[in-house]
């Protein structure tokens, strides 16, 4: 991560490493803290709630944790306040329940869109074109503030066919004053670090490969 960051002629300290940590068990997660792993991602719901449970102490290191990925409307509560930053916005809708909770919970919620830049049916993140007015949507509520952007572009066969993709997504936040880009994941992250990205997100290059 850093010698691609210097290559880029970014400073290291500007990416932020999260450990994708799903279907990891908590005992190699503690490792990877000991490590120096400061920052967490989980992208099921209900295997966040009982990895926070089971690692409770990992907050007193400074741990944090992020949900990456998709996250259901109904779901949305369970999430809220647990979470330093949830990637993945992808409807005005999702931020408005968003808002709801951390505004009963007294919190503001950070979070990031997620957008679609390679424009797959299948895939989620909303069109570019619709972020304008996501961000409308955003800016007046009190509970959720929007960090920046995310994207998981389609499966590449070379880290370099998603330089595009990045690329895109890097100015659509410069267009919008967006602090930060998640994007790069173990194949891909050093491509997303020359395009500007501040958190990559990294699973398997960690932890190994994931049991399913
Ligand atoms: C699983 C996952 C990752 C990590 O993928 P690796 O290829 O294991 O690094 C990153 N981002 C999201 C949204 C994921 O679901």
């Amino acid at each position: 991560m850093g010698k691609a960051a210097e290559r880029a002629g970014r400073d290291p300290s500007s990416v932020t490493l999260v450990a994708v940590s799903k279907k990891i068990p908590p005992a190699a997660i503690r490792q990877a803290v000991e490590s120096g792993v400061r920052e967490l991602g989980e992208n099921y719901v209900q295997e966040l709630c009982e990895k926070q449970a089971a690692l409770a102490f990992l907050a007193d290191l400074g741990v944090s944790w992020h949900y990456i990925g998709r996250l259901q409307k109904n779901k949305a509560k369970d999430v809220v306040g647990r979470v330093a930053l949830l990637h993945g916005v992808d409807s005005s809708e999702l931020a408005r329940i968003v808002d709801k909770h951390a505004q009963a919970h007294g919190i503001l919620q950070d979070v990031l869109v997620q957008v679609n830049v390679a424009g797959e049916a299948t895939k989620a993140g909303i069109p570019p074109a619709d972020l304008p007015g996501l961000l409308e949507t955003v800016a007046p509520l009190s509970g959720i503030r929007c960090l920046g952007l995310t994207t998981i572009p389609p499966p590449a066969t070379f880290p370099e066919e998603n330089r595009r993709h990045f690329r895109v997504l890097a100015k659509l936040a410069a267009q919008h004053h967006l602090p930060h880009l998640s994007m790069g994941m173990s194949d891909d992250f050093e491509v997303a670090i020359e395009e500007g990205a501040t958190l990559v997100r990294i699973g398997t290059a960690i932890f190994g490969p994931r049991r399913s």
